[in-house]
């Protein structure tokens, strides 16, 4: 256990985390499993099913389809219609700190999530913690080695603040200037706002030239303009390009490593509980 905490905290070897890029690529692979008759269902893990039994999810979904893929933030949803047409519950799905989707037909598959890496250990069928199958013979599974995703009815979404690709600049100034915290902590912030994790929240500030520990609330008009619109861009920048760990400040969060834009020593703390990098001169 404490070998791998090492390896995932060594630098340049960090496992990406599914953020709103990665759960945005996973949902359009989930768009692949839309409108076709569900003949099983294996939510028998009861912890990525939780607080289903076994079996609740099945009775639930079998005999109908999936009609819709939805996304806010990092967790996805799809609407179902039961076997006449009539609506269905929504089935949440959160991929949790290393989860893809896997959705197949008779072209083969495609998966969303967490990045692929040829490196990577073979797959386990015991690390599908949650599959569906069709009645063309396809299937959708959750593939989590950590066991972290989550499936669920009805997920609730009270919770989470409006989606980060697609938040307006004034609800954007409002809301992450309401607090004095670290302006990194309310970018995390998923109540504030759903979808940036910490890769993302370090491009973004680095990308506006913005001091991740400045108090929220300090920070004039133009600044918080200038990140909601570094945000946009570093968003859509990571889904074209694949993924976070794509940004162009990522491959130098590590030490010894210079500022790509300025050649200012990179320097690293804790803001808001995480691990983040800046450039000491820019971002100073
Ligand atoms: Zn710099």
């Amino acid at each position: 256990m404490l070998l791998a905490t090492i390896v995932l905290v060594a630098p340049g070897r960090l496992r990406p985390v599914p953020e709103l890029p990665e759960v945005e690529s996973a949902r359009q692979v989930l768009m692949g499993a839309l409108d076709r008759v569900i003949r099983g269902v294996d939510d028998n893990d009861e912890w990525v099913c939780r607080p289903h039994p076994p079996g609740e999810i099945a009775r639930a979904l079998v005999g109908g389809r999936l009609v819709a893929a939805h996304r806010r933030g990092k967790t996805m949803w799809c609407e179902t219609a039961a076997r006449d047409g009539t609506p269905g519950p929504h089935l949440g799905v959160h991929l949790g700190m290393g989860g893809r989707l896997v959705v197949s037909d008779g072209d083969g598959e495609r998966g969303g999530g967490e990045p692929e890496r040829p490196d990577r250990t073979p797959r386990k069928p015991e690390w599908d913690r949650f599959t569906i199958v069709f009645a063309d013979g396809g299937t959708l599974r959750l593939f989590d080695k950590r066991r972290l995703g989550r499936v669920r009815l009805e997920p609730d979404l009270s919770v989470l603040g409006p989606d980060a690709e697609t938040i307006g600049r004034d609800e954007f100034r409002t809301r992450v200037a309401r607090s004095g915290a670290p302006v990194k902590a309310r970018l995390l912030d998923q109540g504030v706002l759903a979808g940036v994790g910490n890769l993302l929240a370090d491009e973004i500030l680095w990308q506006a030239a913005v001091r991740p520990a400045a108090p929220a609330d300090e920070l004039d008009g133009p600044t918080l303009d200038r990140l909601h619109a570094a945000m946009g861009r570093a968003i859509a920048s990571a889904i074209a390009n694949g993924g976070v760990h794509t940004g162009e400040v990522i491959p130098f969060r590590h030490a010894d490593a210079s500022c790509p834009r300025c050649g200012a020593r990179m320097t690293h703390g804790k803001v808001g509980g995480r691990t983040t990098w800046w450039c000491g001169r820019e971002q100073g």
